[in-house]
């Protein structure tokens, strides 16, 4: 991953003034020494960012700095605690304290600084700038300092001042540093959904406009991309609380009824100020349709940056063969008429002896390169049911003792109880498990891990309880690697496997998940063991989903669709 700092304001705000896209998100993924993000839904967006650079799209990024990152994961005995991870921000970014703006926050003033780093594209190196938010200033409060500190950290009433800052002032701030070409404001999820509000109160103070006339000049100018079907994941805040915390402003928020009648859904406040709203995968476009019924919800499926995690080894093999795959992923469609087992094969190995490599060096544990390793690592949440093949332990150890050995390794959010104890079981299960199949769970999980595991395993498990992942994204990555995905049929695996259905193997969802997942797990562990060169086979076929699953596709589909501009 590549983000630098510009080399100084003027420049930065020049490249900014090109930008006819903005796209915000309250986390992004950017390098592995910027923690701005803490899953899929921020590595997805600086992947975005990525392909919108290589695609030399006239786009920037909007989102919050973080000082103290997200957290950092220690286990004692199973137990998760945490600690701030802050990062160099004056080495990646540089400060615009001429483009400081404010916002009322209980009353108080509260300035935001933008600082600015910038992505480069491969090859004609185009830039995409990206701003983070700051109110860590002099002139601010001390308990208005920590608002940018920490990702997802804090109460409610903290995430609903973070989602004002990265709404109302990042508007606020666009508009001081003279964005003057932006068409299209992205939200990507519903907390960067006060942006469109802003604009409501903004076109309300200015001009004399009727209230239908600004909703539908604030509408042609908003996408809006939906990330969960779990009715938790979507921010609701009650309506006296926006009243205390940002309320200051001269508008009744209620009365305009757009986030909803009780309190303020911010999924509902993105759509209605959106032209166009989208799900992050087939399914999720469809329940998404269900569960916001009356509003024209699309599906552009989720990609990954392909440069960013295909394994060297196998992006050599790539430019031998197929030398035009960066620029045009598509043609991997047909890479197992080029690539053969062997070189597949070949720098798979090299992969996998590096993470086993890794994974040593974190936590002095040899694992055998001759036994197939599987792989799961991803958010502790609980739909994604890390615990799912320890359900029935002794049918485990019947298949696999001395035939697999598992990787774990992911973060249950701070205030995620279940989550943690799932992480606890996991460990405990390791122990039970130990002398037939060794468990190894990696603690503190980061892109750097992430990249290691998804192009070192020799299979990628994914268990969610469908249909809740909307698409999951780590998968791809693993299949862009040539590694086959064993998975519940949700998410983006609907559309993987049905592609390709040679490319992995689907875990039936019904009375007892965790038996299907033996059945399954047998079946590929034989050919594993037995039939080598079948096993090669699914490997080039898993390799083939990256044609489609690749943000660089993804981006232009938003183009098409979401980002064009049309005429209301
Ligand atoms: C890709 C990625 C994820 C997403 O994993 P899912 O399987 O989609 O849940 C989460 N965290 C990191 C660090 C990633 O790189």
């Amino acid at each position: 991953m590549e983000f630098f700092k510009p080399e100084d304001a003027e420049y930065a705000i020049n490249v900014l003034r090109h930008a006819h896209i903005v796209y915000a998100t309250m986390e992004v993924g950017l390098d592995s020494r910027v923690h701005t993000y803490s899953g899929g839904l921020g590595v997805l967006a600086g992947d975005t960012l990525r392909s919108c650079a290589d695609l030399r799209l006239p786009v920037a990024g909007l989102t919050l700095l973080y000082r103290k990152g997200y957290f950092r994961q220690h286990l004692h005995n199973g137990i998760q605690t945490e600690s701030d991870e802050p990062w160099d921000v004056d080495a990646f970014t540089t400060a615009l304290p001429h483009a400081r703006v404010n916002i009322t926050i209980e009353g108080r003033v509260v300035w935001v600084e933008p600082r600015v780093g910038i992505i480069v594209g491969h090859k004609q190196r185009h830039i995409v700038p990206i701003i983070l938010l700051d109110t860590h200033l002099e002139e601010n409060a001390p308990q208005d300092r920590g608002i940018t500190d920490h990702l997802y950290g804090g109460d409610e009433r903290m995430r609903l001042k973070q989602e004002a800052i990265l709404g109302i002032a990042g508007k606020r701030a666009l508009r001081k540093i003279g964005l003057r070409h932006v068409h299209t404001f992205h939200m990507n999820e519903g907390h960067a959904a006060f942006a469109p509000m802003e604009d409501v109160l903004y076109f309300s103070r200015y001009y004399s406009f009727n209230q239908p006339r600004i909703k539908s000049l604030v509408k042609s100018a908003h996408v809006f991309t939906t990330h969960t079907p779990v009715p938790a994941g979507h921010d609701r805040f009650p309506y006296e609380m926006i009243r205390q915390v940002i309320g200051e402003e001269d508008l009744a928020w209620e009365s305009l009824d757009l986030g909803g009648h009780y309190e303020c859904n911010m999924t509902k406040l993105a759509l209605n100020l959106s032209r166009y709203a989208n799900g992050v995968a087939k399914r999720h476009g469809e329940i998404s349709k269900q569960m916001f019924p009356g509003y024209d919800i699309d599906a552009i499926t989720n990609g990954v940056h392909l440069p960013t995690w295909i394994h060297p080894e196998i992006q050599k093999v790539l430019d031998t063969k197929m030398p035009s795959w960066r620029e045009q992923p598509s043609i991997l469609e047909r890479c197992y008429q080029v690539i053969t087992h062997e070189e597949l094969w070949r720098a798979h190995q090299v992969a996998k002896k590096q993470l086993l490599k890794e994974v040593h060096k974190r936590t002095g544990i040899t694992l055998d390169k001759n036994i197939l390793t599987i792989g799961f690592a991803r958010r502790f949440a609980t739909y994604k049911r890390a615990d799912l093949i320890f359900r029935h332990l002794e049918r485990l150890r019947e298949i696999g003792a001395k035939k697999v050995q598992l990787l774990f390794a992911g973060q249950a959010h701070p205030r995620d109880e279940e989550g943690k104890r799932i992480i606890q079981r996991v460990i405990d299960y390791a122990q039970q498990l130990a002398g037939d199949i060794t468990v190894v769970f990696v603690e503190g999980y980061d892109v750097h891990l992430a990249r290691h595991m998804v192009q070192g395993c020799d299979l990628w498990l994914n268990n969610p309880i469908p249909p809740q992942e909307a698409s999951g994204t780590s998968g791809m990555k693993a299949a862009a690697n040539g590694i086959p995905n064993i998975s519940t049929l949700d998410g983006w695996w609907i559309e993987g496997i049905t592609q390709n259905p040679q490319a992995g193997w689907i875990i039936e969802h019904g009375e007892d998940d965790a038996n299907k997942l033996y059945d399954t797990l047998s079946h590929i562990i034989r050919v594993y063991y037995e039939h080598p060169e079948r096993w090669k086979e699914h490997m080039v076929q898993a390799l083939s989903l990256a044609s489609y699953f690749n943000t660089h596709r993804m981006v232009q589909e938003y183009q098409d669709r979401a980002w064009s501009v049309r005429i209301y």
